[in-house]
């Protein structure tokens, strides 16, 4: 049977380049980037090469790059720390009800142990946020605005430069998650005024246990992570050289690939996919504003059916599609996403999120519409609504 992967939001399979760029770190290069003898001064300037590709594509300089072990680590440090550096007495921190749990649970965590104030935006029926709810909510105690880039589960992506500029006009730290963003649309850092930016390896082709954090120079953030002195002592543990030398590369296949790969090509299929699904199951509504999205994600509500029953034949059909954020399907009863977005726990239970990547062809997604649309007719027609 044939395997079609169409969560590319939840994860990605590590690319043949980006793999070949590592083994020789897994092999022969094995030494400690810190020793002062030949094993360490072999793998030292891997970590130089990867900074400078990562500050290539986010247009910054290798010096504001800080490798972590992952997304939710480059999130949680902004957050915690910027919560404790901070000598304001009723801080409050602004974000958005639809971030991913990173910054959800951390800023959860906040509330309840530091007694910090958040407040989280809302979003409109197509996912987006008001910037006139963003200024007003700006307060004395207000640390910093965390907002993510772009969504994980409907690909909404948020305004940005907006955003910075906002932050920017009332001397507040903007943070945003660009994990999904990073290596979907162009992000340049001299165009907008984010201090903090995380980004994730596992979504660009790299291997899981890998993340990036940049810190614009002159903003202040002290370790999270304690030991070392590693990474000029703000993020302290052995550096993981072949998870730095896969991000460095996928960074620099991003800006190869950029125009081919993701902007035209993706943005071509994942449109005709939506395309003849509207064509061929009646009632189906795509849950983002559509003119303002990732050109990989699609999130549709099916609507009289349940989305895991479908998740479960097509997966049986060896296609790999899912209803949401992977880290929370597990303990999520609905998409907090989809329900911030005004939609039923039942319209939120009959949607799916398609995701697509690199490697998949044409023929890879009618072949997925057809069956996409020949489960959905048929559990539908198991639905006592019919
Ligand atoms: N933020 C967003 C928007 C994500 O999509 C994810 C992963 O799904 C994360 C954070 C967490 O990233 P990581 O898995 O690298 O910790």
């Amino acid at each position: 049977m044939k395997h079609i992967y169409l969560d590319y939001n939840a994860t990605t399979p590590i690319l043949p380049e980006v793999l070949k760029e590592m083994l020789p770190y897994l092999k022969n290069l094995w030494g400690n980037p810190s020793s002062p003898h030949w094993a360490g001064e072999k793998v030292k300037n891997a970590i130089t090469t990867s900074k400078e590709r990562i500050a290539s594509t986010l247009n910054c300089d290798p010096d504001e790059i800080f490798f972590t072990s992952c997304g939710t680590e480059s999130s949680n440090w902004v957050l915690k720390i910027s919560n404790l550096l901070s000598a304001k007495k009723n801080k409050n921190i602004i974000t958005t009800k639809v971030e991913h749990d990173a910054t959800l649970n951390t800023c959860q965590f906040l509330q309840k142990y530091c007694n910090t104030d958040v407040t989280y935006l809302d979003v409109d029926h197509k996912g987006n946020l008001s910037l006139e709810q963003l200024k007003s909510s700006i307060n004395e105690g207000t640390i910093l605005i965390s907002v993510m880039y772009a969504n994980n589960e409907t690909g909404v992506i948020f305004p940005i430069k907006e955003i910075g500029e906002i932050a920017e006009k009332h001397g507040i730290p903007f943070h945003t998650d660009a994990i999904q963003a990073y290596g979907k649309i162009p992000i340049d850092l001299k165009q907008i005024k984010v201090d903090f930016l995380s980004i994730s390896g596992h979504k660009v082709y790299s291997p899981k246990g890998i993340g990036a954090l940049f810190i614009r120079k002159g903003k202040e953030l002290i370790p999270f992570i304690h030991g070392g002195g590693q990474q000029r002592g703000l993020r302290s543990g052995t550096e993981n050289i072949p998870g730095i030398v896969a991000l460095g590369k996928s960074s620099q296949i991003i800006l190869r690939d950029f125009e081919d790969m993701y902007s035209q090509k993706l943005e071509k299929m994942r449109d005709s996919l939506e395309n003849y699904l509207l064509n061929e199951i009646k009632g189906l509504t795509i849950n983002s504003d559509t003119a303002n999205r990732l050109p990989n994600t699609s999130n549709i509500c099916f609507h009289n059916i349940e989305s895991s029953a479908l998740i479960k034949a097509l997966s049986y059909e060896g296609i790999a599609v899912s209803a949401g954020s992977a880290c929370a399907s597990e303990k999520e009863s609905y998409s907090h996403v989809l329900k911030a977005m005004g939609r039923s726990k039942m319209e939120a239970l009959s949607s799916l999120r398609i995701s697509l990547g690199r490697g998949l062809s044409e023929r890879d997604i009618i072949f997925s519409a057809k069956k996409i649309s020949y489960w959905v007719n048929k559990l539908r027609s198991f639905s006592p609504q019919q």
